[in-house]
């Protein structure tokens, strides 16, 4: 590490100590982009990764709401609106009870880098509550989705921050919280994106992030001259994500052995085939439950609970080729990442933001590994709302075929930033500093010709 990095790393953790997700996030950006530093002395001049660590605005605050026994309870809400160098705050909002301001603020810093990459005009943003969706009613989401626009709604707007759905956030509960914003602003605008088809939502989003990660690890493959086809591949979570990732497998002629909740994990020798995946959509989607009831569906499969006097995760322990971690940050540590390696893994396209911790990302990149880090391999999600966004503002929309050509188009187009800003700056190959240089260049252009703002 150089010394300005350890410099700034220094600042960083001394100025928020509690964030340790954020400190993480940072310190890969800021060891990527030394090369570009030491080329071009302008971006340190003018301290452009000092101005981009820190949020334009944080927005922080109280949600009340009434559970179905009257009960009145409080959550915390948050938007980070974290750089609008390249256009308006864009990125979702994640409800689950380990969000707090250090996790919120590495998703919208990742945000940044990854919108860049799109090609498309977004800045970056993230949001959420510490609110947890598991076994609450319908009825109690919706007041709480109603009660968080109530404060939300001031702060965002079409051309001033566009939320979307992530983890614990789906079309659910964006039709919820898109319903509160009409009614309090009296107008219908793209003020969110992951909206239902019959009111402005975009073909192909549902499908977006994991297709898009599919994709992604289809064109690193072509580096090698191969393809997915017959290739065997470990999928972690159940959510969306997980689930357009096995889809998009499938297509390809893969054979996907696993999915996870955080309860625990399933191995299907066999393979989750169209049946099996349409089996867990409805379990997942409709009827809330747990991947457990895929294994009393489906005898053949193993369930495996967590266990957490364990410092290893079993799932990321099976022969395989490829794997594509869809459910959370730091679900790879340095011990599945060497498991991985030595099962046979030769590929990673993480559809999760971060999900392998910076030792397991060493171990991947020492083995040879194609490793398709989150913020380009899953950057087809935001790029489709960003599509979405275009639609709305046209009045148009588009067919199934169009936008999923655009999202190819979109994920071969940030595969080639990645592969050309690697070899420019002397690491061909190398798609962790590919995808943080192409991406901070952009804003950090974008940044010198705006002036210090
Ligand atoms: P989701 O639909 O809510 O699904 C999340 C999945 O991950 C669920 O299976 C969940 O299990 C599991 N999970 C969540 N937290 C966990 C934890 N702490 N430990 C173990 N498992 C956990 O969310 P998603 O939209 O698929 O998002 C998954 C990942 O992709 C996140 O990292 C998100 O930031 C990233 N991402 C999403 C999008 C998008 O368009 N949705 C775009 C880019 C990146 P439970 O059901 O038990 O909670």
């Amino acid at each position: 590490m150089s010394s300005y990095v350890a410099t700034l790393m220094e600042t960083v953790r001394a100025k928020d100590p509690a964030q340790p997700e954020f400190h993480q996030a940072v310190e890969e950006v800021a060891d990527s982009i030394q090369i570009v530093y030491d080329k071009h002395p302008i971006y340190k001049k003018t301290a452009v990764l000092e101005r981009i660590i820190e949020p334009e605005r944080v927005i922080l605050f109280r949600v009340p709401w009434v559970n179905d026994q009257g009960e009145v309870q409080v959550n915390r809400g948050f938007r980070i609106e974290m750089n609008s160098a390249i256009g308006p705050y864009k990125g979702g909002l994640r409800f689950h009870p380990s969000v707090n301001l250090g996790i919120l603020k590495f998703l919208a810093f990742e945000q940044v880098f990854k919108n860049a990459l799109t090609t498309l005009p977004m800045g970056g943003g993230k949001g959420g509550s510490d609110f947890d969706p598991k076994g609450k009613s319908d009825a109690e989401v919706m007041r709480f989705c109603q009660a968080f626009m109530a404060e939300l709604f001031r702060h965002i707007g079409q051309f001033r921050d566009v939320p979307a759905g992530d983890i614990g956030v789906g079309g659910r509960e964006v039709g919820f919280l898109f319903g509160m914003y009409k009614k309090l602003r009296n107008e219908f605008v793209g003020v969110l994106t992951g909206k239902g088809l019959n009111w402005g939502g975009s073909l192909i989003r549902p499908e977006a992030t994991g297709y898009g990660a599919v994709y992604f690890a289809a064109e690193m493959l072509g580096t090698r001259g191969e393809t997915l086809e017959g290739k065997t591949c470990i999928v972690s979570g159940s959510g969306n994500v997980a689930q357009y990732t096995a889809e998009k497998i499938l297509d390809k002629g893969g054979k996907v052995i696993t999915c996870s909740d955080s309860s625990g994990y399933i191995f299907d020798d066999e393979g989750i085939d169209r049946e099996k995946l349409a089996f867990l959509m409805d379990l997942k989607n409709n009827r809330r439950g747990r991947v457990s009831e895929y294994a009393e569906k489906y005898p053949g499969a193993v369930y495996t609970p967590v266990d957490p006097s364990l410092d290893y995760n079993p799932l990321w322990d099976h022969d395989a080729d490829c794997a594509f971690p869809s459910a959370t940050q730091n679900e790879v540590n340095a011990k599945d990442a060497q498991n991985l390696v030595n099962r046979g893994v030769y590929l990673i396209s993480e559809g999760a933001n971060m999900p392998t911790v910076p030792e397991g990302v060493e171990i991947f990149l020492a083995n040879d590994v194609l490793y398709g880090l989150g913020k380009a391999a899953n950057a087809g999600g935001v790029a489709v709302s960003g599509l979405e966004m275009s639609q709305n503002s046209l009045r148009l929309s588009w067919s199934r075929e169009e936008v999923d050509n655009r999202l190819q188009g979109i994920m071969k187009s940030i595969h080639k930033q990645c592969l050309d800003a690697a070899a420019a700056y002397g690491k061909p190959g190398n798609y962790v500093h590919g995808a943080n240089i192409a991406g901070f260049l952009k804003v950090a252009d974008s940044m010198l010709d705006q002036g210090v703002v």
